[in-house]
Formats: C-alpha cells, sequence, structure tokens
C-alpha cells in the first residue's frame, strides 16, 4: 500500500546541497523530508568523492614527503602499503562523518526517507524503496540531485574500465594505469595511484592541463608530475580500447599519429553529468537547458515558485561548498528572508601535491574578456617557510583592477594553497584592496604571508623581493 505524507520542506538529494539545505530550513522552524537513494548521508561528496579521495590523498602525501626528507638527511626505507588497511581506514572516515550528518539531522527532527525520489507532479513526489511507496506532498521542494560522472560512449563495458566511484573502492593496484581526462579528478586519483606504486599515463584531448586554470599555477604541478608519472600525452585522443585477457590494449591518436598501448585499468575522468533524468521532471513544468541542468534564478528558484534547484544540478562549478551555500540561500529564501545568491567567488581547489586553487577572476578570463587588471606576484623561492620545506615550486599571485586597485581575483600553487586561498575569497567578498591585503600583519614566517606579499609587490612596497622600478 502507498503511504500519504506531507511536508513543509522536501529535499532530494542528501549531499553538501540538500543536507546543508534540510539543516538550515529545519533551524529556520519547518518540518523537513530529506530524501537520498542511499542509506548513508553526505551525496558523492562524503562517500564516493571528496572525503574519501583526500583521505587516500594524505597517505600518499605523508608517504611522498617522507621519502623527501633524504635530501635532508633522513632516511626511511621504502613504505609498505597493506592496501586492506588503507581501505579500512578511508572507509572509518567516510562512516565517522555519514554517522555525523545522521546523527544532525536526528537532532533537528529532520525526516530521513531512504528511497529513489520521482515527481508526478508539480507539487507530489513518489518515493520508491525495497519496501515501501511514499506519496510525498510538499509545500516547498528542493532540488539537489547532483551529478554521475560522464561517459565515454567508444569504451567498452569492462570492469577495469574505472570510473571516479571505482577507483575509490581500492580494489586493487594496478601496474599501469591510464587516466583519461587532465582535470580534478584524473590529477588527484592520478597522484593516489601514482604513490600507492602504478605507473600512470594521463591523457587530455585539450593541449594543457587542467583548462580553466591559469598556466602559471598549473606549471609547477605539470613539472612534478612529468617526473612522477610515466607520461602526460596532450592534445591526444584515445579512439579505442580493445579488452584482452589479460590487459586493455588503448589507441591513442594525436595530430593524425596513432600509437598503441597496453594498460592494466584505465581510469576515465572526462567530467560529470546532471542527475537530471530519472527525476520526473518531465512531469512538472521545470525547464532544463541543453546540457540538462535546471535553470534557476539568483534566489534559487526553477521555473515553479515553490521548488527550488541547488549544487550540480543546476551547472559549474560542480563544487561542494558551492552546492552548501546555496542550499543555505534556497532555504533562507523559504522562510522568506531576504538572502539570494551574490557570493562574488567560488573557490576551486584542486588536491595534488603541489595544490592548485584560485578564485575570482583569473588572468585568462581577465584576457578573455578584455577586462583591465594588473597583478602582484610573489614567487616562493624567496619564502623562508617554502625553503625550510624544500618546496620553493610555489607562487602566489594577486589581481587587481588597476583604476582602484580592488581584488578582482587569487591564484595560488604550492603545498596548502587549497587552504591558504579562504583568506583571498575573504578579501574579494569584502572588497579589499591591495593596501587593505598589504598592510595587514600577516605572521611569519608562513606560506600565507605570501598572499601579503603578492599584495605588496603590486604596491611596489616590498622588501621581500627586490622589483626594478620601470623607468
Ligand atoms: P574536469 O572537467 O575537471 O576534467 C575533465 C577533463 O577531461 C578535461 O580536462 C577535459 O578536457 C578532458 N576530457 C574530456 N573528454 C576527454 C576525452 N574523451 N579524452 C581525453 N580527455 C578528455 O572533470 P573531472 O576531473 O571528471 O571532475 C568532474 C568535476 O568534479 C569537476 O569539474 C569538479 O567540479 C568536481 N571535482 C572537484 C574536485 C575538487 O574540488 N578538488 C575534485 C574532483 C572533482
Amino acid at each position: 500500500m502507498t503511504k500519504k505524507l506531507n511536508t513543509q520542506v522536501a529535499i532530494i538529494g542528501a549531499g553538501p546541497g540538500g543536507y546543508a539545505a534540510a539543516f538550515r530550513a529545519a533551524d529556520l522552524g519547518f518540518k523537513v523530508t530529506l530524501i537520498d537513494k542511499n542509506i548513508n548521508l553526505g551525496g558523492v561528496c562524503l562517500n564516493v568523492g571528496c572525503i574519501p579521495s583526500k583521505a587516500l590523498l594524505h597517505i600518499t602525501k605523508v608517504m611522498d614527503e617522507a621519502l623527501d626528507l633524504k635530501k635532508m638527511g633522513v632516511k626511511f626505507s621504502e613504505p609498505n602499503v597493506d592496501l586492506n588497511s588503507v581501505r579500512k581506514w578511508k572507509e572509518s572516515v567516510i562512516s565517522r562523518l555519514n554517522k555525523g550528518i545522521s546523527a544532525l539531522a536526528k537532532a533537528r527532527n529532520v525526516s530521513v526517507i531512504t528511497g529513489i525520489a520521482k515527481f508526478q507532479s508539480n507539487s507530489e513526489i513518489k518515493i520508491s524503496s525495497e519496501s515501501e511507496e511514499i506519496d510525498l506532498t510538499f509545500d516547498n521542494c528542493i532540488i539537489a540531485t547532483g551529478s554521475s560522472p560522464a561517459k565515454v560512449s567508444i569504451f567498452p563495458d569492462d570492469d577495469r574500465i574505472m570510473d571516479s566511484t571505482n577507483a575509490l573502492e581500492l580494489n586493487d593496484i594496478p601496474k599501469k594505469l591510464l587516466v583519461v581526462g587532465g582535470g580534478y579528478i584524473g590529477l588527484e586519483m592520478g597522484t593516489v595511484y601514482h604513490g600507492l606504486g602504478s605507473k600512470v599515463t594521463v591523457v587530455e584531448f585539450l593541449e594543457t592541463l587542467l583548462p580553466g586554470a591559469d598556466s602559471d599555477l598549473v606549471n609547477p604541478l605539470q613539472k612534478r608530475l612529468k617526473n612522477q608519472f610515466q607520461a602526460i600525452k596532450l592534445g591526444t585522443k584515445v579512439i579505442d580500447i580493445k579488452t584482452e585477457n589479460n590487459f586493455l590494449n588503448v589507441t591513442f591518436e594525436s595530430k593524425n599519429k596513432i600509437t598503441e598501448e597496453k594498460f592494466d585499468k584505465v581510469l576515465v575522468a572526462v567530467g560529470r553529468e546532471p542527475n537530471s533524468i530519472n527525476i520526473g521532471l518531465e512531469n512538472t513544468s521545470i525547464k532544463v537547458n541543453e546540457n540538462g541542468f535546471i535553470k534557476v534564478d539568483s534566489k534559487m528558484r526553477t521555473s515553479i515558485a515553490n521548488v527550488y534547484a541547488i549544487g550540480d544540478i543546476i551547472g559549474n562549478p560542480m563544487l561542494a561548498h558551492k552546492a552548501t551555500y546555496e542550499g543555505h540561500v534556497a532555504a533562507e529564501v523559504i522562510a522568506e528572508l531576504p538572502a539570494k545568491n551574490d557570493a562574488k567567488c567560488i573557490p576551486a581547489v584542486i588536491f595534488t601535491d603541489p595544490e592548485i586553487a584560485w578564485a575570482g577572476l583569473t588572468e585568462a578570463q581577465a584576457k578573455e574578456q578584455n577586462i583591465p587588471y594588473k597583478k602582484g606576484e610573489f614567487p616562493w623561492r624567496a619564502s623562508g617557510k617554502a625553503i625550510a620545506h624544500g618546496r620553493t615550486e610555489g607562487l602566489t599571485k594577486t589581481i587587481f583592477n588597476p583604476e582602484n586597485k580592488q581584488i578582482l581575483g587569487i591564484g595560488i600553487v604550492g603545498q596548502n594553497a587549497g587552504d591558504m586561498i579562504s583568506e583571498g575569497c575573504l578579501a574579494i567578498e569584502m572588497g579589499a584592496d591591495a593596501e587593505d591585503i598589504g598592510l595587514t600583519i600577516h605572521p611569519h614566517p608562513t606560506l600565507s604571508e605570501s598572499i601579503g606579499l603578492s599584495a605588496e609587490a603590486f604596491e611596489g612596497t616590498i622588501t621581500d623581493l627586490f622589483i626594478p622600478k620601470k623607468s
């Protein structure tokens, strides 16, 4: 028998967008129902994305740093990886956070339903699970169903051809791994597998890794990865994969040159697609664009006034922190608070080693859109902390409006860039100018002082570098 329920706010998807929206709505006094097909809350980010990949990247980074101490006079023997224990550690991290989210839901009296939700109309959802069916009517609904890995149609169906979810399962460490796609996932998971002992090749069909990031930020990472990975093939396409008993035979095409190579496994990381099919949007008047992303306004409203959409389902960048922010906006709009999506920047972080992070305007965007800018740069070869760490390849640059000297963007490559970028985000959000940043006393010796120093370099007040005056 179908159960009939009603809720004030129904939220489909319990990722970092959905659960944040649910908790904010509950805190604002609403009766909230949070629906997810997975009994473990947290979505892709927690279960098969950001968190497990960071747990693994931490392990490989520490292993790498330990080996690096050789040049400072400390030698360790080669690490011995017990894959079962590594996997258990990763799973324990996920499970601890799963439990944390469930406890937060319980504390707020959020009703959590496990099942697959499908719109029946503009005001009703059917939730199906193995044990029951529920017809849920709602006053408001927030769609936060996220995205899934994009597939390459010409690749055969074979367990050895993995997406990011399978790659994070760590079933084994292939001797030779091919990563298709030189973006966020390709480089992060390539780094993990390299650290655990695979020979990694990355193939990217564009001429650069990490399209979207400024090339001066990508270069130090690319240089390091070139030494670690077996090969980085740019401007190259995979045109065929033949599955043989003991290997995958991959055919590459680059500038009309065809080559073949054998690999044990392939990781496909060529972007993500919105989970907008199979949720019954065809039964509603919600509009999606040509790529399947749901259209919303600045209040996160879809084409139906009481239905909102947040996170990956509404488009790029597909990042957890963007979804969380949008989730809070949607909940506050439902509560008739004066909220809207007016974030001045969304930081991007690639958790490789070195890390790359940027926020606001990039130099590439400024050039493309003819936006006038000037920049201040601080190369880490002049940073005491970076020299002490033996890692001087980093760079911090701040991008300013040449007229009023307000910060427009920031880019960092180097150890801990992902943690450091937040200062830049705050500066952009607050409309800080170069003087505000340069005159802020930063602690010494830190990597974060490079942000203040880059603003000083722009101002011409820096003493840690000698920049000859232009005559
Ligand atoms: P991506 O968009 O970052 O990179 C995909 C890359 O694959 C691009 O460089 C693209 O040019 C290339 N490509 C596409 N088709 C190809 C083909 N057939 N052959 C070779 N190269 C091809 O996508 P992703 O790495 O799959 O990650 C998906 C999304 O997940 C990211 O956009 C990001 O939003 C999110 N993510 C974020 C983080 C983080 O915040 N650190 C980490 C992982 C994933």
